[in-house]
């Protein structure tokens, strides 16, 4: 155990409203929304008045009046969240990027060149103010998830350092949806059964959390919330791809067989996704023909998906090409689907598209937003009674016509 709060999480403080604030001097110091129908994000000016993310516009702007809404300028904030990442690469080659305007560091390395790491969150919150133009608050700790929660503590434009000697002191008391993986729903769900500090969740009983969250959930959790997070800071943000794929019978490939393979291995692969947090912008799909000669096809998105229905569509495509490209092969054996070029999902959600076309593979899109909150639901229902419980496929591929008797999934690669 490292004694020092080497690692850092370092997160700009309202990114897109801030942003607006940045480009339109007559912005600043006024509550602004980013969004049209909806608030995608605010400032803090906004925040104050009782205006939140996800909050319809006829909301807001009865709790602030003087709200102004803008529709959003994408382009820069990927530049500008760019030019903070470089900031941080000076400082440590050990930057995780873990969504647009947010990033771990690990520091431990850099203190001969540097100093302390209180030292250099200090100049990593100065520089990104000075040459960026950005509020950025920064958590220093032991454990990323110490550093995380600090960082989150320090907001609006703070610095928090967690002494590794009192970090219970300084998990207990703050409120359990500050844990990482607890969303708004979860936490009241927490706080609705008494579970409302992170004391309280660290000390609960993994029956009542199994009970309350599904096993695997609740023991990830309590863990996070009893002050156990091993993970290392990974440089480069997230490598490898996650994947399934089905062999078979030879099968024509018709229609049918398509939607329900390629509608089974979407499932498995997109649900492996959101379970581990991650979107992925490059989908490869693999065909395999009769004579065991394989063809791959694959296309890097504008955004990264982690909805079923939309990475089921991506593939179907992918496949229709392969075959178009294979003219004479009418036999298949097998199919894999796989999505790589990964990202954390946090940043799918924040990289709410403002377009009026409702393109569902725009995060952010109604479609989009409908689509992925029907995944969670499933994927609720199966955290708590086994992935059984609700099959995409796994009932009905037995049932209809068209499919092999003997479909079976062969293997499962993950490299994330
Ligand atoms: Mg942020």
């Amino acid at each position: 155990m490292t004694a020092r709060p080497s690692i850092l999480h370092a997160d700009l403080d309202a990114f897109y409203a801030s942003v607006e604030q940045l480009l339109d001097p007559a912005l600043r110091g006024r509550p602004v929304a980013v969004g049209g129908g909806v608030v995608l994000a605010c400032s803090y000016e906004a925040k104050r008045r009782g205006v939140s993310g996800a909050m319809p516009a006829w909301r807001a702007r009865e709790r602030c009046p003087e709200l102004v809404f803008v529709r959003g300028s994408f382009g820069e904030y990927r530049r500008l969240g760019d030019r903070v990442m470089e900031i941080l690469g000076t400082y440590t080659p050990a930057v995780q990027r873990i969504s647009i305007d947010e990033a771990f560091l690990d520091v431990g390395g850099s203190e001969r060149l540097h100093g302390p790491p209180e030292h250099i969150a200090l100049q990593i919150r100065r520089r990104v103010r000075e040459e960026v133009g950005l509020p950025i608050s920064v958590g220093a700790a032991r454990t990323k998830h110490l550093a995380k929660i600090a960082s989150q503590v320090a907001k609006p434009d703070g610095l928090v350092v967690v002494d590794p000697a009192r970090e219970r002191e300084f998990l207990d008391p703050l409120p359990v949806r500050l844990v990482w993986g607890v969303g708004p729903v979860t936490g009241a769900d927490l706080e609705a059964r008494g579970i409302r500090t992170i004391g309280e969740l660290a000390r609960a009983s993994p029956e009542r959390l199994a009970g309350l969250l599904g096993a695997e959930r609740g023991t990830r959790l309590r863990a996070l919330a009893a002050n156990e997070d091993p993970r290392p800071v990974r440089p480069g943000g997230r490598a490898g791809s996650v994947g399934a794929q089905s062999a078979f019978r030879r099968s024509a490939p018709t229609p049918d067989l398509l939607a329900e393979v390629l509608g089974h291995l979407a499932d498995r692969v997109a649900g492996r996704l959101r379970a581990k947090g991650l979107a992925g912008r490059t989908v490869t799909v693999r065909v395999r023909f009769a004579d065991l000669r394989s063809v791959t096809r694959s296309i890097t998105l504008a955004d990264p998906v982690a909805a079923t229905l939309t990475l089921r569509e991506v593939a179907e495509g992918l496949v229709a090409e392969a075959l178009a490209d294979h003219p004479r092969e009418r036999t298949l054996t097998l199919l894999a689907i796989s999505v790589s070029a990964l990202t954390a999902e946090t940043e799918v959600q924040l990289e709410l598209a403002v377009d009026a076309a409702d393109d569902p593979r725009r995060p952010g899109s109604r479609t989009a937003a409908a689509r992925l909150a029907a995944d969670r639901s499933v994927d609720r229902v199966r955290e708590r009674f086994g992935r059984g419980a609700i099959g995409f496929a796994t009932v009905a591929l037995g049932e209809r016509a068209g499919v092999p008797d003997d479909f079976r999934e062969l293997a499962e690669r993950d490299g994330g």
